[in-house]
């Protein structure tokens, strides 16, 4: 079996629809990634199938309640080597780390939220490790969830296939953790671009000479930050 993902949303239409399509359609389909949505909504003993409030205290928006989502999480099946993230903009910022981290795991499980985000008790009585996408505020929590499934299950062996690989990726161990070069493609010249000379002669060793100066110098100018941490390693 595959890496399973739980996604626990009030939304599956935007996970289900996004991870039937292109590579992730593929890993479904060759069961490398299991892709299931639950809905709090499901979990509701309400005729109205109330799944948020007001905030206690006031102010202006609603808020996740807890008792559906509690429900829906205890529904989920726990296999022994699980993750359970919740997206929040208050978590720790995702990165590739974290990704290829998570790819080791059997199951991952990813409480989105909505409105004006969570009651806290979901917090502090489900524990999950909380994670953000990054410093902007979202509507909702799937377009987080979707790029960890993406991005872990780019790391998942079989997932790319023999034309792609995830080794030469931006911030990956097999570039020392540096931004990529620039790639190109056909035709040699565009618009009066031309492909750099030394990408067409088959010299690979000047290749990869030049690949890895262009690596450093787009790390350099584009993020000084991630230079400064890998600089030592080249
Ligand atoms: N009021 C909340 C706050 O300021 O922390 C934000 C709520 S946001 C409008 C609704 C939901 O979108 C959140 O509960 C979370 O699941 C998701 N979300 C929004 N921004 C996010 C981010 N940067 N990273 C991960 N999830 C995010």
């Amino acid at each position: 079996m595959g890496l399973r993902f739980d996604v626990i949303t009030l939304f599956p239409e935007i996970i289900e629809n996004y991870c039937s399509c292109a590579l992730l359609g593929r890993g479904v389909k060759n069961k490398i990634i299991e892709v299931n949505t639950t809905n709090p909504r499901d979990f509701t003993h309400d005729k109205h199938r109330r799944v948020d409030d007001t905030p206690y205290g006031g102010s202006d928006g609603m808020v996740m309640m807890a008792p559906p989502v509690f429900e829906a999480y205890e529904s989920i099946e726990r296999l022994e080597n699980s993750e359970f993230i919740m997206l929040t903009p208050q978590g720790e910022v995702y990165n590739q780390k974290i990704s290829k981290e998570l790819a080791q795991k059997e199951q991952i499980i990813l409480l989105c939220g909505r409105y004006e985000g969570f009651d806290e008790r979901i917090r502090l009585g489900l524990k999950p490790r909380e994670i953000s996408l990054g410093d902007y505020v979202l509507t909702g929590g799937e377009l987080g969830a979707l790029c960890i499934i993406d991005s872990v299950s780019r790391n998942l062996h079989g997932f790319l296939g023999k034309d792609n690989s995830a080794v030469d990726d931006s911030f990956s161990e097999g570039l020392d953790g540096l931004l990529e070069h620039p790639q190109y493609t056909k035709p040699r010249e565009y618009r009066g671009m031309r492909v750099p000379e030394v990408l067409l002669n088959g010299n690979h060793q000047e290749i990869e000479k030049f690949r890895l100066n262009e690596r450093i110098k787009r790390t350099k100018e584009r993020r000084p930050d991630l230079w400064e941490k890998v600089k030592k390693k080249i």
